[in-house]
Formats: C-alpha cells, structure tokens, sequence
C-alpha cells in the first residue's frame, strides 16, 4: 500500500480561464504566473497513479485567496473523491481572513460532503504570516468539532518555508519559527507541515519545542526539488517514521521521481514502508471509504 499524502489538481474551469484567475486570486497567481506551470485534472492522476503504483492520494487545492474560486476547486474535489471513493481523498482550501464567517462555514460545508482536513493552506498570499493566528481560531474549531463527532481525524495541511535554500514561486516565509507558534496556538489539532515543515524537526531536539509538536506530522513534498535522498534518514532518526508521510506535490513532481528518491535513501524497506503507509493509518484509508464521511 502507497499513500501520497499530498497532490493538487484542479478543475478545467483553472485551465480555461487562467488569466482570469491569475488577476482574481493571489495564490494562483504566485504558482500559476508561470505558463509551463502544470495544471492538471483527476485522470491525469489517476493515470500516473497507475505508472507509479500508487494506492491513493490525497488531493487538494491550494490556499486560495478567492472565495468563488476555492469552492469551485473544493466541489471538484469532493466531486473526484466521490467518483473515486476508494482511491482519492479530498481535502478543502479556505482563507482565514474572509469576512465574516465565510472560512468556517465552506470548511464546515466541505467536511459534511467529505472533506478529510483542511489545506494546503498558503500563509504568506493569503495574508495571515505574520499575525498571531487568532484569525484560524474558528477553522481550527471546525477541524476539532469533525473529530469529536466522527473520531477520525481531520489535519490541517500547512505549506512550509525553508529560510535557507533557492527560492521558488510559492516558497513564502511560513519558517519554522512561525510554524512552531501555530502548532502551539492549538494543540489539539493535528497538522501536517509541509515540505519536511522546512526544517522544523531539527528543533524537536530542544526540549521545549518537543510538546508543541506532538500532533504536527510532516510531509515529504516536492523533497526531490528541495534536498538530496539523506534527507529522509535525518527526519527519520528525528521525530520517527510515524510522523512522515510520503507526498509527492504532483504534478510539480511525478509520483514516480517522488518515491524513487526516498528509494534512493538509506532507510530500510522497513522503514520506507512506514512512510508510504502511515498517512493511510491515520487517515483511515484502510477502511472502505464509503463508510468514511
Ligand atoms: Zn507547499
């Protein structure tokens, strides 16, 4: 069984109307500028899931700042995963800093139809880096509230910035440091950082930075594009395979070049195995998705 925890696809409507969206939404327009940026829909997927053996992905959007847009990209994704019920699981994208209620309730809409958590959430073009994270207490809530009534989880999906290395559209500043505060603002949700959370489990070896992150796990997303194959050894021996999951980021990256670069680490197949499975344990992919929702 391989999960990749974490792939974006959109709905056509992105392709044809790209320059639409480029002017309406700030986060499209980050990772979208670029016309050789890929956007690409389910079968697109689902035909590389075939070449790459993997079992299932976790789909989702970006952190729209459009409000209009994030539904019609929610509702395709709800729509493949209900297509696809035992091989596609959507997340939802909401802004924190929509007006009103308007964050919670598409994130309480989303989780109803079958959402399985929140994100990929983009701090720094959704305009919320630099704020004392008050403005997600109520997303937060809504991800709390699907745990106690269902006792599954719900993650919140966090893309991470590494405060050393190349820049690239999207890379943003959400660094460690501010990671951390997020993680401690709310310690009974269950987070996923993205990208490795930039480096943040080097500092799991301060003894006060441990128990912040006792619900965060990280992700190994778009890592072929960020470090060499060691890299998976090192978070390893760090905060222990149970808390990486394997993600590919695609279609920035072919699922196949994502799993063969953790092939190529030293990590025993042991090892590599709990990578590749552990986002299905937590996520109850193991169980029929059809009792999921
Ligand atoms: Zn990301």
């Amino acid at each position: 069984m391989i999960i990749d925890a974490l792939t974006h696809i959109l709905p056509p409507y992105f392709n044809e109307h790209r320059d639409e969206a480029l002017a309406r939404d700030r986060t499209f327009a980050e990772l979208f500028a670029n016309p050789k940026a890929r956007i690409v829909q389910a079968e697109h997927l689902l035909i590389e899931m075939e070449r790459s053996e993997v079992d299932r992905s976790v789909i989702a959007g970006f952190g729209w700042t459009d409000l209009d847009l994030a539904k019609r990209s929610n509702d395709y994704l709800l729509e493949c995963a209900s297509k696809h019920p035992d091989v596609l699981i959507p997340l939802c994208s909401v802004n924190p800093l929509w007006p009103n209620d308007a964050a919670p309730r598409e994130a309480e809409r989303c989780l109803n139809f079958g959402a399985r958590g929140i994100g990929e959430l983009h701090a720094d073009t959704q305009g919320w880096v630099d704020l004392p994270y008050n403005c997600l207490d109520d997303i937060m809530s809504v991800a709390r509230q699907y745990v106690e009534n269902r006792n599954k989880i719900a993650f919140v999906v966090v893309h991470s910035s590494e405060p050393l290395g190349h820049t690239y559209p999207g890379k943003g500043t959400m660094t460690p440091d501010r990671l951390l505060q997020l993680a401690a603002r709310f310690p009974e949700n269950s987070f996923i950082f993205s990208h490795f959370g930039g480096g943040l489990p080097i500092y799991e070896h301060m003894p006060e930075v441990k128990p912040a992150l006792a619900n965060v796990a990280f992700d190994t997303a778009a890592a072929p594009f960020l470090y060499n194959s060691d890299i998976y050894a090192t978070i390893e021996s760090l905060v222990g395979g149970t808390r990486i999951f394997f993600a590919s980021d695609f279609p920035l990256i072919t699922q196949r070049r994502a799993l063969e670069h953790l092939r190529n680490s030293e990590l025993t197949l042991y090892r590599q195995k709990m990578i590749l499975e552990v986002a299905g344990q937590l996520y109850d992919f193991s169980r029929s998705a059809k009792n999921q929702t």
